[in-house]
């Protein structure tokens, strides 16, 4: 991981690293790990260490801008479709992409990948993450993180651990026993630091059995270093850190952001002094700093310089790749691929049909490069040959939508102002793709602290008639309409809204009346008087006009060859910070598919969503793709394959209910008296549906291709012991048997027998996916080991002399393990090969034998 020439092998701190520490002070030690600003932690100057520059993740690199003002940057698809593309080696290509991202952007450390689990449908981040299942998400975050740190950017797999909600996610106890957290929610932190050798973690917000995470000793201290052997850094999630001395005995290596409201020099100084830490812990910490200043290359002056862009054909390419692998086609009765030569017109319905949803909201959202619309995207590619034609059929807005594209004729021009009064030269200037941006502190090196700013370009309305005009700020802001002021909210008290992190305003509205096709020029004037924390506004625009839209998009469905209908949700619906409402896709889309199915019979429904949604309507089109948030080549992503340029190479990451109540953390979710139970245990996604027998709605691991494959028998190589000392392999031959190029996910689930503990039907442990060309036979390796047959058991060392204490003789079976660890009992497993969690192609049985084989934790 790093230079062994300059390490010694039972310290991973280098001579130079060593050096260092001896020259800094207890000051300095302090500034390492106390972060400076939003993005940055603070330097050594005497010594030529350099500050820390972080960025945001997962889906990008994002820089030190906020959302839509940062600088422009690759936007991949968002977690949930690089779960489903089950393709660790192209998730790396990916992380790789991000890596060289990041250091354009002058970063050292990229904050990610998101590895908490879907427990809950109705997760707010569901989107960023991979999947419900531990090792599929583990798998995945490994391809990430060798990725991004082969161009020698650090990863911090995050939120450790159980941050699966957005509910009360500041202050939230989760509780949740060891064997669970061992086997489901820490594994895709373990794989991401034992197999992935990441170089950091975030601790998450949320309390575990009690205790803050970012100050949970045995968290970060017994599980993740002692027993994992992390040899990284730790950094809070921002404002995550709860406690001076108790961050530090746990290992909390840096406080984010700055100023440091529990770490900075005073403060561990002041808990030095009281006897509640040594400094020998402080420089613990900073050493795991020092470290990853040497690993990306900050020491020797890597990183840190202005922000720049890539925008390379080969990442464009690479980003349409994977949102084509990661595209799941749940249902197809044949219409899919199309061929364009027999189609005279298609229908694009759908509120997401005109503005494609890439990414979800909150801290994963990046400036991407470009975003093209699945409408634009046929325009493009066929509009010469197909009469292709649009139709909104509903709105899903949540809030009155941001004036953006397609409706901006452009992106607004903004230049800055120093003062409040839009006077003098302007020293910095840029552009905005949205009508709104966000800034905290000064936007730009050349602007002060005091600052306005003037954004304009124009903008077409669509229909006739009244409109309105939506504003929340936070600072001051005047909207003129051709020279003429609509809004002016430049003095006044507007009250506070949910806007801007509840400390923007409220909605300030304005009705307006505009002619369809006429441009209007639109300019807005920003101070940022009165801001509170964060800088900017935001200016919603929509039509008032009632208007018959379904009825719209089913007469433009009949009327058409082929619809297609894009539902979904946005960054609004699907957003860091809360969780969802609903398990349905909001607004009127469950009944604008129904009536676009029975207008056409040649209807595909793609779902442009990132968690899980009801689909209860799924039988009533003839196909069914879900592509997720897709990433900034979404549009183009999804063209290549409703035309069979490119087989959806996607399986689904997280079972779909048929309803909500099916769930498994149904009874716990999303928790009381801040207090969240992980009651249902083990029984995570799958597993559950699989103990009660439930039928999911579509099962996990589901996904369809538009060629055929034929498996043969698979065969098994190594040893049966339970020791595993040496690996079982299971070879299977799979064969496209179809005329399409195409790909397959041989998946392996294994079957326990009944043991001493309590234990899933079946657990994944293994996939491998494979892309073949008709007639072509490729045999596939599945490793399994002996993680892949064991539980986890806390053990209990009293059991021994409690056993013997009692006067009544032992009850059959109440022996207990005394050791805490990982054991594989003898005996039968079936080890099923399989399409989906619930589509077996073949079962193999293997008897393992010798003793109850432990492995330390
Ligand atoms: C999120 C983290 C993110 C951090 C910095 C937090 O709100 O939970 O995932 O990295 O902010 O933006």
């Amino acid at each position: 991981m790093h230079d062994e020439t300059t390490t010694d092998t039972d310290d991973h701190r280098s001579v130079r690293v060593r050096e260092l520490l001896l020259e800094l002070s207890f000051d300095d030690l302090a500034d390492l790990v106390t972060g400076f600003d939003m993005w940055t932690g603070r330097p050594v100057e005497r010594l030529g260490v350099p500050a820390l520059v972080v960025t945001d993740g997962p889906n990008g690199a994002r820089g030190a801008g906020l959302m839509g003002t940062g600088t422009p940057t690759a936007c991949i698809p968002a977690g949930s479709v690089l779960g489903a593309t089950w393709d660790p080696a192209l998730v790396e290509r990916l992380g790789a992409l991000l890596g060289d991202e990041s250091r354009a952007k002058g970063a050292h450390v990229l904050l990610a990948p998101t590895i908490n689990l879907h427990r809950h449908p109705l997760g707010g981040r569901n989107f960023e993450c991979y999947a419900e299942d531990p090792y599929l998400s583990g798998r995945i975050a490994v391809g990430f993180i060798r990725g991004v740190q082969s161009r020698g950017v650090a990863t911090t797999a995050k939120h450790l651990v159980a941050n699966d909600s957005e509910f009360e996610r500041n202050t939230i106890d989760v509780q949740v026993d060891e064997r669970t957290l061992r086997e489901v929610y820490l594994q895709p932190f373990e794989h991401a630091v034992r197999d992935g050798g990441a170089w950091g973690v975030m601790s998450a917000y949320n309390r575990l059995n009690g205790t803050y995470c970012s100050e949970h000793e045995w968290l970060l201290q017994t599980v993740l270093r002692d027993q994992w052997g992390f040899d990284g850094f730790v950094v809070s999630d921002w404002f995550a850190a709860r406690s001076t001395a108790g961050s530090v005995r746990a290992g909390l290596s840096l406080e984010m952001p700055g100023q440091g409201r529990f770490y900075g020099r005073e403060r561990l100084r002041r808990s030095v002094d009281a006897g509640e830490i040594d400094e020998a812990e402080i420089t613990a910490i900073a050493t795991d700093v020092l470290v990853l200043l040497e690993r990306t290359g900050a020491l020797d002056g890597v990183g840190g310089g202005p922000e720049t862009t890539l925008d390379r054909p080969e990442d464009r390419a690479l980003i349409r790749e994977a949102a084509a692998a990661g595209t799941v086609l749940i249902r197809n009765d044949g219409l899919l691929p199309l061929d364009p030569s027999t189609i005279g017109s298609i229908a694009v319905i759908g509120p997401n049909a005109r503005a494609a949803k890439i990414m979800g909201g909150g801290s994963a959202g990046v400036r991407p490069y470009r975003q093209v619309s699945p409408f634009d995207a046929l325009v493009a590619r066929h509009g010469d040959t197909i009469d292709v034609r649009h139709a909104r059929g509903c709105d899903i807005d949540r809030s009155t939508p941001p004036l953006g594209p397609p409706l901006l004729d452009g992106p607004l021009a903004v230049e800055f102002f120093a003062g409040h009064d839009l006077e003098g030269e302007s020293p910095a200037s840029t552009t905005v793709p949205m009508a709104g941006f966000r800034y905290f502190g000064a936007p730009h090196d050349a602007v002060p602290a005091t600052w306005s700013a003037r954004a304009t370009g124009s903008f077409t309305p669509e229909v006739d008639g009244p409109h309105l005009l939506q504003l929340v700020q936070s600072g001051r802001t005047r909207v003129l309409l051709d020279g003429e002021v609509v809004i002016d909210a430049t003095e006044g008290d507007f009250g506070r809204g949910e806007s801007f992190f509840g400390f923007g305003s409220a909605e300030i509205e304005a009705s307006v009346t505009l002619e369809a096709g006429r441009s209007v020029e639109l300019t807005i004037e920003f101070a940022n008087r009165d801001a509170i924390l964060l800088s900017g506004f935001s200016l919603g625009f929509a039509s008032t006009v009632e208007r018959d839209l379904l009825g719209e998009a089913a007469a433009l469905a009949a009327a058409c060859d082929v619809a297609v209908v894009v539902v979904g949700t946005n960054d609004d619906w699907e957003t860091e910070g809360r969780d969802r409402e609903s398990f349905d896709l909001p607004g009127d889309q469950p009944e604008l598919i129904r009536r676009v199915s029975a207008a056409n019979p040649r209807t595909i429904v793609v779902v442009n969503t990132g968690g899980p949604h009801r689909m209860d309507w799924l039988d009533d089109p003839a196909a069914v793709l879900w592509v997720g948030f897709g990433g900034q080549e979404l549009g183009d992503a999804l063209v290549d394959v409703l035309v069979g340029d490119v087989d959806p190479g996607g399986r689904l990451s997280s079972t779909i209910a048929q309803r909500i109540e099916h769930s498994p953390a149904l009874p716990n979710y999303p928790g009381e008296n801040s207090v969240v139970r992980y009651g249902e245990g083990l029984f995570i996604g799958h597993r559950w549906f699989d103990a009660r027998h439930i039928e999911p709605a579509v099962p996990f691991g589901h996904g369809l291709s538009y060629t055929t494959f034929s498996w043969g028998e698979p065969t098994l190589t190594g040893a049966a012991t339970t020791d595993q000392a040496d690996p079982l392999v299971v070879d299977v031959a799979v064969t496209n048997t179809g005329t399409r190029r195409g790909s397959e996910v041989v998946q392996l689930y294994v079957e326990p027998h009944a043991g001493r503990l309590h234990r899933p039907v079946r657990e994944l442990k293994g996939f491998a996916k494979v892309t073949l060309d008709p007639g072509e036979t490729a045999t596939v390796s599945i490793e399994l080991d002996h993680r892949s047959f064991a539980s986890y058991d806390p053990g209990d060392p009293a059991f021994a002399d409690l056993a013997s204490a009692t006067p009544v003789p032992a009850e059959a079976g109440a022996e207990r393990r005394t050791e805490p660890g990982w054991y594989v009992e003898p005996g039968r497993y079936v080890l099923v090969l399989a399409r989906s969690a619930t589509d077996p192609v073949a079962r193999v049985e293997v008897e393992l034998t010798g003793d109850d084989a432990r492995r330390a934790p």
